[in-house]
């Protein structure tokens, strides 16, 4: 399968403080990629020098082909990338129709938008019943399912997300990462998750990436790396 993001030898820290010491990973088309490590290991960082919030100071980052370098943040989602970021990204003072319609707002065809919108519906279930109720009224899961509908409302090719599974219970975090397995299926989604929950993260990646104190410790498919003991012990704590 053919990468559709492939970082080679990035370099990257906040001012003098360097973080990530040249991190090569490869994210192949169509499939879910899992970046696991523990606290610190630089994980959200990574995710920031590949949406351009902070600058590569070596190595390059290419997308479908292309330099990723110079594109700003705002020019990312234009080019297919879409970040779901820490935290959920909702907007609680708008309701889950605002929300999911402003994800989508950049894009010129109104009718697109409106069909995607109820395709949205139909893969969120819990978030049709509660069209019209304000961001601050959902439960966990609900705000990270309209998270995920709304970076979906941008038609990404390639979605980023950082810790998605952060605060919620065990059974809605695999009910949610279950879903990314569908949106791979159904639409040939590229994922690239960021998680903590290790267990959950490889039980439904493809692929997985161990990060240890900025550098990559480890890079095979995720079934391969939750079987192998000794990566998990030392690197992962479980
Ligand atoms: P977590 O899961 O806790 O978010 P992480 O793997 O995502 O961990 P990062 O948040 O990328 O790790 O942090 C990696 C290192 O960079 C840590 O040592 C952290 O203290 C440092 N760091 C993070 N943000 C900043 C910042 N804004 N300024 C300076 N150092 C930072």
């Amino acid at each position: 399968m053919s990468a559709l993001l492939v970082l080679d030898s990035v370099s990257a820290g906040y001012g003098p403080v360097p973080v990530l010491h040249g991190v090569s990973l490869e994210v192949a088309a169509g499939s879910i990629t899992a970046v696991v490590g523990a606290n610190g290991a630089g994980k959200t960082t990574l995710l920031r020098t590949i949406i351009g919030q902070l600058r590569p100071t070596g190595g390059s980052i290419r997308y479908d082909g292309a330099d990723l370098g110079s594109t700003k943040v705002e020019d990312m989602v234009r080019r297919g990338i879409s970040l779901v970021p820490e935290g959920r990204g909702v907007i609680t003072e708008l309701t889950v129709d605002e929300n999911l319609r402003l994800g989508g707002l950049w894009r010129r065809d109104r009718a697109a938008a409106q069909v995607l919108l109820e395709r949205m519906y139909e893969l969120f279930e819990p978030l049709a019943r509660r069209r019209k109720a304000s961001g601050h009224q959902l439960s966990g899961g609900e705000r990270q399912m309209l998270a995920l509908g709304r970076a979906l409302m941008a038609g990404p090719r390639l979605l980023l997300l950082d810790e998605p599974s952060l605060g919620l219970a065990p059974r809605v975090t695999a009910q949610i990462l279950g879903m990314l397995r569908t949106l791979r299926d159904d639409t040939g989604l590229t994922v690239l998750l960021i998680e903590q929950n290790v267990r959950s993260a490889l039980a439904v990646a493809d692929d997985g990436v161990v990060l240890s104190l900025g550098s990559v410790v480890a890079s095979r498919p995720a079934t391969d790396l939750a079987a192998d003991t000794d990566l998990r012990h030392t690197y992962l704590g479980f």
